[in-house]
């Protein structure tokens, strides 16, 4: 080690024997910056007010010993370094002294070439010492740094610098034990930045602004005592304490979602989000931290279900739904996976010639605990997880194989109907995923037909014309699915490049007995034959409705009348031998 001295070094030399005092100044003076004094006690006195590097000390002076003296020197100052005096005849006594943690020592009658290695020495060795000290000292400051920052990264947030989820949960469960003792309220809030999707496709340091963005303006919301904390994602939670009344959770919510509506400043662009929070109170609906969680959780899920922009109060009946949607989520996951997927087959059939024109292809959940499940049940969950995309292609892609197969068999040819959810309309690469999927099965286009609800075009209806205008192109058929129950503008009608209207099962279910949904159908009818366009009535349970939509011009059926939708192999015996031909044959000349 290379040790270097950026001071002259200090020596203190102790001897009541001036004679050595003299000699040893002489000798060391010029090198180094020496003091001297007559006794311990006037060397203790001056070691409170100057520190020197090394002490040479006689053993044997008037008063106090430089055996006393040695560990008293080392209080004081702890890196000087101490040398003995000491006689041939107190030999023992200077060992005694290196015992008590003098460094060395040198013996009277004093040899120049001894004192000078053994000052040499010594000083070598107040320099380790300061050296180590000063490695000891950063190394502990090096530590409680290190410390600080692993409690910062256990307990905070990296990007917002809020406290992370561990804190928050500690301050929740202490916060619990005094609102216990006081009794007073507590409100957990759950909050989710809303469109984070949307954020997220401007790339992830625009999320990460707005994301930092959003933390400061939820702390603007609350007051010192209160927690903000960020959970992950784009998920925060709020500790409000001392609530006096709901009223405070309700003016705290509204003050949150004021604080989200001005726009978010990224690089040229504004953005503008919404929050969505679910809130849970202690006591009233939970007793302890986890549970309060848990139920502010449940009540931000349900928040989120309503839309955007919205907050929920927790519920008693909250959490059993809650819970249950979250396995049914987890288990549709795997769905495709498992094969627990499948699709029945309903048929469509002309109203005049009684002819089967076309099946729809309607999806069904074979879940191995709950059996069959209602795709009114998971084609929304499908469609807020973004599963739909999958599932979707599944369906397309396992109808039309099926279409194919039938002809393959020597089936008259027919259209297979798919449904479309609006989330997979509105995905870029819909046109190229439905011409990828006729590729590979060989189904012919003019065989598939996209059902697409009102809803979906009129979110978009420029972009929709576009999408659909593409699919006509290919030869693809596109109908309209629930036609009635959205809110199309007949101006837009007129532009949409499609084929069919379907008319939604709620109007033609009264249309026998009310006279509104008659004129409706009429009028649906009507402005359908002006666009040249056909009419398919939907849900189609009895005679008299059959009757009464053959009377209206309905072009084609579809209902229980008829035939539920079946599994492929049965739907083949339809095929073969129709009986709904005589049935209708005999219904409409009844
Ligand atoms: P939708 O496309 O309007 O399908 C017609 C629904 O009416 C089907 O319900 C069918 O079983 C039912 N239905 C047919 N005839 C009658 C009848 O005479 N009376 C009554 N009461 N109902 C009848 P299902 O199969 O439960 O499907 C419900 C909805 O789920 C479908 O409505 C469609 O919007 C959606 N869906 C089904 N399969 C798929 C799919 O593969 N993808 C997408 N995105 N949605 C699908
Ligand atoms: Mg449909
Ligand atoms: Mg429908």
């Amino acid at each position: 080690m290379q040790l270097e001295r950026t001071v002259n070094p200090k020596i203190l030399v102790i001897d009541d024997d001036d004679q050595i005092r003299r000699l040893l100044l002489e000798l060391f003076s010029e090198v180094y910056d020496c003091w001297e004094v007559g006794s311990a006690e006037e060397a203790l006195l001056l070691l409170g007010r100057e520190s020197f590097d090394l002490v040479i000390s006689d053993i044997n002076m008037g008063g106090m010993s430089g055996l006393e003296l040695v560990p008293r020197v080392h209080s004081i100052s702890a890196d000087s370094v101490v040398l003995m005096i000491s006689g041939q005849n107190n030999i023992e006594t200077a060992i005694q002294a290196m015992r008590a943690g003098a460094f060395d020592y040198i013996m009277k009658p004093l040899e120049i070439r001894h004192v000078e290695a053994a000052v040499e020495r010594a000083l070598k060795q107040s320099l380790l010492l300061k050296e180590k000290r000063r490695y000891k000292d950063q190394l502990e400051q090096l530590l409680t740094e290190r410390t600080a920052e692993v409690n910062r990264l256990a307990y905070y947030d990296t990007l917002t610098g809020l406290p992370n989820r561990a804190l928050f949960e500690d301050r929740l469960e202490q916060a619990v034990a005094v609102a216990e003792r006081s009794e007073t309220k507590l409100g957990v809030l759950f909050i989710a930045i809303d469109q984070l999707q949307k954020i997220n496709t401007l790339g992830h340091l625009a999320a990460d602004r707005v994301i930092k963005e959003a933390g400061v303006r939820l702390r603007r919301c609350v007051t010192e005592r209160d927690t903000v904390a960020r959970f992950g994602g784009n998920e925060f939670a709020l500790l409000l304490t001392r609530i006096e009344e709901t009223k405070a959770v309700v003016e705290t919510i509204t003050s949150i979602r004021e604080a989200m509506k001005p726009a978010f400043e990224l690089e040229g662009q504004q953005l503008f989000t919404t929050a969505s929070i679910g809130i849970s109170l202690f006591p009233h609906d939970g007793a302890e931290s986890q549970g309060l969680l848990k139920n502010a959780g449940a009540a931000l899920y349900r928040a989120k279900k309503a839309g955007d922009d919205h907050y929920q109060f927790f519920t008693a009946d909250m959490h059993a739904k809650a819970s249950q949607q979250f396995a049914l989520e987890t288990s549709l996951r795997y769905a495709i996976d498992n094969e627990e997927l499948l699709l029945h087959y309903q048929p469509r059939t002309a109203v005049d010639s009684q002819k089967i024109t076309g099946v729809e292809a309607l999806v069904r959940w074979q879940h191995p605990q709950l059996g069959l499940v209602s795709p009114a049940e998971f084609i929304p969950l499908a469609e807020d997880t973004g599963l739909i995309l999958s599932l979707g292609e599944w369906v397309l892609r396992t109808a039309c194989r099926q279409n194919r197969t039938w002809q393959e068999r020597g089936f008259a040819p027919m259209r297979v109907g798919v449904n479309i959810s609006a989330r997979q309309f509105k995905q870029p690469h819909l046109a190229e995923t439905v011409l990828q999927i006729l590729a590979e099965t060989g189904l012919a286009p003019e065989y598939l037909e996209l059902e697409i609800t009102e809803s979906s075009i009129m979110d978009n209806a420029d972009s929709a014309i576009a999408v659909l205008t593409g699919l006509k192109q290919e030869g693809i058929t596109v109908s309209i699915d629930d036609f009635g129950t959205g809110f199309s503008s007949l101006s837009y009608l007129k532009r949409l490049p499609i084929d069919a209207l379907k008319i939604d099962q709620s109007f033609v279910r009264d249309v026998t007995t009310d006279p509104d949904d008659a004129a409706l159908v009429m009028a649906i009818v009507t402005l359908a034959h002006n666009l040249r366009l056909k009419v398919v009535a939907e849900g189609v349970e009895t005679e008299e409705q059959l009757r009464f939509l053959h009377l209206l011009r309905c072009d084609e059926v579809q209902g229980y009348l008829f035939s539920k939708p079946l599994p492929a192999e049965a739907l083949e015996e339809l095929l073969t031998y129709n009986p709904s031909e005589l049935l209708s044959q005999a219904i409409l000349q009844a």
